[in-house]
């Protein structure tokens, strides 16, 4: 055994001890399961959470994770059941998907939560779970190497705020701090950009009209650029608008501005919420479409966010930041379960495993989002739908419609998004449907 990894004092094998800073989904979310397996946890967070965030609108590969954290009926006990998703290009392309119809390759059904109770909830748990709780907002520093050989470590001030700790550090610092990306900061490491330069405003409404499904989610194309969200949760609806900075300009001075005056001029949304109250402030986000060039060092990772969003559309943040959390402690869990820390090297296997996994579900959303943006996707539905109605044995039609619907359902539902096959299928499709056609048309710009 590594001398690193054992008790100097009693001369026993240590317990692995994990420093966690934030807890949003991604940090309570391993900080549970780490617990649960006899990790000795800190988790860093004031605690201090805004009226809203961002991150309702679940994908159903969340809810396996959920049952796995115990937390499904809790969750369903404040949040909507969501069904499916409806993509709205135009008033003639519009497609409604639901979950069940992908059953069993997709799990039946998601949420939409109001995010900062689902985050509660979450940490509750963690502390349930036996994490300690340190109330600071957490500062990580360049670690000086001859004396750890890790490469990151907690600010004096931050290690001194968690007494339980003894003054030592942790076999492994997480970065969960989400889009402060703080290790990323603190150690310069660049990220990859996405080509959206966006901002998004967002709030919620009362007094709206809904014609659609209940709990259903919308997603329309804006005639002014953009396009937005409607999310109904319990009682209220999620309004948002994600647009490029200058159409979001155009709207307004202000965030307030800038949604009242897109809802009043967008006939659709105006058809919804026209009518209804805004209960909230408007949050803004910008610039999110990032991957981390490195998601972890000597003793330290980024999980969720810290490591790289990708964007809003299909929803697949909370997911890849509850998925995150789920690799790595399932990459820990053997040393967790004989009672002892990784050697460093054993701990750089883990995390370099974990890190290629993650990279690949975040690049491989990354593309699956830019079928939405650039077109392709609302024009191949168009393009079948007009294959379908034409001439030709019908039933060799609905068995082809039904298997493509099948791949492009795993993929966007996060239950394969990485298939290499659904992938592959996808490409192949959009290059020889869309042979003449210019999915420009129904691009989001
Ligand atoms: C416009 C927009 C819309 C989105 N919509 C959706 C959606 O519908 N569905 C979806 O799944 N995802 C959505 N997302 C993404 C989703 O919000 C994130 O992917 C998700 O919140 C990531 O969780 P996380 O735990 O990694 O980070 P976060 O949720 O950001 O949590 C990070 C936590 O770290 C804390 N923290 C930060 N710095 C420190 C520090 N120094 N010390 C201690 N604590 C610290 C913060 O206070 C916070 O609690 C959206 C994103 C954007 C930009």
């Amino acid at each position: 055994m590594d001398q690193d990894t054992m008790n100097t004092s009693t001369g026993q094998p240590e317990r692995l001890r994990v420093a966690i800073v934030g807890a949003g989904p991604a940090g309570s979310a391993l900080a549970i399961l780490l617990a649960r397996q006899g990790g000795d946890v800190t988790l860093f967070d004031d605690g201090r959470r805004p009226e809203l965030l961002v991150g309702e609108s679940l994908v159903p590969a969340v809810v396996p994770i959920l049952r796995r954290l115990g937390l499904e009926e809790e969750t369903a006990s404040f949040s909507r059941v969501k069904p499916g998703v409806s993509f709205i290009w135009s008033p003639t392309d519009r497609l409604s998907v639901t979950f069940k119809r992908f059953a069993p390759a997709v799990f039946p059904y998601a949420y939409n939560i109001p995010r900062p109770h689902f985050d509660e909830a979450l940490f509750t748990r963690a502390i349930a779970a036996g994490v300690r709780h340190v109330p600071v907002r957490a500062r990580l520093q360049p670690a000086s190497e001859q004396e750890t050989g890790a490469e990151l470590a907690l600010a004096p001030e931050t290690l001194a705020a968690a007494p339980a700790m003894e003054g030592r550090p942790p076999h492994l610092i997480v970065d969960a701090t989400g889009r402060a990306r703080h290790a990323a900061r603190v150690l310069g490491i660049p990220a990859r950009l996405g080509p959206r330069k966006d901002v998004a405003h967002f709030a919620h409404f009362e007094g709206f009209s809904w014609d659609d499904a209940p709990g259903q989610v919308l997603i329309a194309r804006g005639e002014a650029g953009g396009w937005s969200w409607c999310i109904p949760l319990q009682e209220r609806l999620s309004v948002g608008i994600v647009l490029g900075q200058e159409d979001a300009a155009r709207l307004g001075r202000t965030p307030e501005e800038r949604l009242e005056r897109a809802i009043a001029t967008d006939p659709w949304l105006s058809s919804i919420v026209g009518d209804g109250k805004r209960m909230t402030d408007v949050a803004t986000y910008a610039n999110y479409q990032l991957i981390s060039e490195r998601g972890y060092g000597c003793s330290w990772v980024m999980a969720g966010d810290a490591f790289g969003f990708i964007d809003p559309m299909l929803s697949p943040g909370v997911f890849l930041a509850l998925r995150s959390a789920e690799l790595l402690a399932d990459g820990l869990a053997p040393w967790l379960r004989r009672g002892s820390a990784p050697s460093p090297a054993e701990m750089n296997s883990v995390l370099a495993s974990y890190a290629a996994t993650q990279n690949e579900m975040l690049s491989a959303w990354f593309e699956l989002v830019a079928y939405l943006y650039d077109g392709r996707l609302a024009t191949m539905v168009r393009v079948g739908r007009t294959w379908m109605a034409g001439p030709g044995p019908g039933f060799i039609k609905n068995t082809v419609e039904q298997y493509i619907a099948r791949h492009v359902g795993v993929l966007a539902s996060g239950a394969a998004t990485t298939s290499r096959y659904s992938r592959g299928l996808l490409r192949f499709l959009s290059r020889h449907t869309l042979r003449g056609v210019d999915p420009a048309q129904l691009a989001i710009r």
